[in-house]
């Protein structure tokens, strides 16, 4: 079995299947999108997609115009993007709950898993510390 097959997961592009499974990715990171993923294919019965893993500072800055000196976890390989295409606002809001019930960010005011959209479409941005 190869690595890409170890979870129900798709991948925007091939980019970010390599991300995935780079070694720089930060473990945790690593398991609680593969969490998400099994509980996206348990309970729903599909495969989530993760859109964004790394982030240049070039790719940060185009995000963000008007803040050039805003980072991201993206850019130090601790934030992943995932959407579950076909499941509404509510069943995202239940992962959300559920990854945020077993994994504490450690930081007052921050959550490991946000539902959101910043320009590029509705979804989940997952972070650790
Ligand atoms: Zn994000």
């Amino acid at each position: 079995m190869e690595n890409a097959d170890l979870f129900p997961l798709a991948f925007k592009s091939p980019r970010q299947r390599q991300e995935f499974y780079s070694p720089k990715l930060d473990a945790r990171l690593f398991w609680i999108i593969g969490l998400i993923a099994l509980w996206v294919s348990r309970k729903h019965g599909l495969a989530p997609e993760l859109t964004d893993v790394y982030r240049t500072g070039e790719e940060q800055r185009r995000i963000y115009p008007n803040e050039p000196t805003r980072r991201s976890v993206h850019q130090f390989w601790r934030g992943c993007d995932i959407v579950a295409r076909g499941l509404n606002a509510a069943a995202h809001a239940e992962i959300r709950d559920f990854v945020n019930r077993l994994f504490h960010y450690g930081k007052p005011g921050h959550e490991t898993c946000i539902y959101h959209d910043v320009g590029k479409g509705w979804h989940l941005h997952v972070q650790v510390k």
